[in-house]
């Protein structure tokens, strides 16, 4: 039994439910339905810089005879992208009890290239080799790219980090450890997340006859993004017109036609034509407040799938954490005031 309060809260609980429209190894849409617009951008917000990764903390260099700084190597290499499928094993280095670094929280690699030929070598990621368990350099990208671990199965170039000459080497310890894009990007396991608004447009068919044509063209030219479609309505007479004849525009009847209301993007431009031209009923929008159009771009380290999977339990243990907090009896109200202060103890 529920008293009125419960009940009255009740009606303003919604439960989140995600639509995958488009997924592949790194790119993901989906909409976000029966949420709040703080939920949607938690979630964005979360897939930025809550997922955990692995990524390159510290190079030791021994030997550097290429054109580029030591600088400029290390932010590079910093910026690729490691397997961190099973990220979890890791620990924080922060939260590890060693004493400057272990297994269970860095993962090792190394470089060791000298170029003995004659020709320009390329140094890639496929010279980046594991040192014991450390996870692979492999990238989960669409197409060729997905599976390419080593030089062995190579048909793509690799990620570039310099080009060294001949007679040039490069030499370095590399040490990976586990980290969140909101501590620095490079842990950040996408490069878009984004999420819009959705409409709800829909056209009037009964008035589609008494709109002339050149507002329908202005209307049309006022979505560049496709909002919109033109056809030539041949199947119902003009008015005053029995036969419709193709050589002549002025028999032509037009119909809009709306296509995806993802392309409106919410400028207003529409509304305000409509308002001015009188025809408002012709073309309703209504912006839903409780659904959400979300385009994520994976970088590499994990699938695009895993991220949204590992953003939702990110957000399920912070609400969770959150909520024990507050049932915490240790949690106190402090009140500042210019002439007195006020502790009060939550029962
Ligand atoms: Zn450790």
């Amino acid at each position: 039994m529920y008293t009125a309060d419960q009940q009255i809260q009740a009606r303003y609980v919604q439960y989140p439910k995600i639509e995958v429209v488009e997924l592949s190894q790194n790119f993901l849409s989906f909409y976000l339905r029966d949420c709040d617009v703080s939920i949607a951008n938690a979630l964005r917000r979360v897939m930025i810089g809550e997922v955990p990764t692995l990524a390159i903390d510290i190079v030791t260099i021994s030997e550097n005879t290429t054109c580029l700084q030591d600088e400029i190597i290390t932010h590079r290499l910093g910026l690729i992208p490691i397997d961190s499928t099973n990220c979890e094993n890791f620990k924080y280095k922060h939260l590890c009890t060693c004493v400057d670094s272990c297994a269970e929280c860095q993962a090792r690699y190394s470089i060791d290239m000298t170029v003995t030929g004659n020709s320009v070598y390329n140094l890639t990621h496929y010279d980046i080799s594991p040192i014991g368990n450390a996870p692979p350099i492999r990238i989960f990208h669409d197409g060729t790219f997905q599976n390419l671990i080593n030089r062995q199965c190579k048909t793509e170039p690799g990620i570039l980090i310099a080009k060294l000459s001949p007679g040039s080497s490069f030499k370095a310890e590399l040490q990976a450890i586990k980290g969140i894009g909101s501590i620095h990007t490079k842990w950040s396991p996408v490069g878009t997340a984004t999420f819009q608004n959705v409409a709800e447009i829909t056209i009037n068919k009964d008035m589609q006859r008494s709109i002339p044509n050149n507002l329908k063209i202005e209307l049309y030219n006022k979505s560049p993004r496709g909002l919109f479609s033109l056809i030539v309505n041949i199947s119902k007479k003009i008015a005053g017109i029995d036969e419709l004849s193709r050589d002549n525009e002025k028999l032509y009847d037009l119909d809009l036609v709306l296509n995806d209301p993802l392309c409106y993007n919410f400028d207003d431009d529409i509304k305000q034509f409509l308002k001015k031209h009188k025809i408002t009923d012709f073309i309703k929008i209504v912006k839903k407040d409780n659904e959400f159009f979300f385009t994520v771009e994976c970088v590499g380290q994990l699938k695009a799938i895993e991220v949204l999977k590992q953003s939702i339990d990110t957000i399920r243990r912070k609400i969770s954490e959150t909520y024990e907090s507050f049932l915490d009896n240790s949690a106190t109200i402090t009140t500042l005031n210019i002439t007195k202060q006020t502790s009060l103890k939550l029962d």
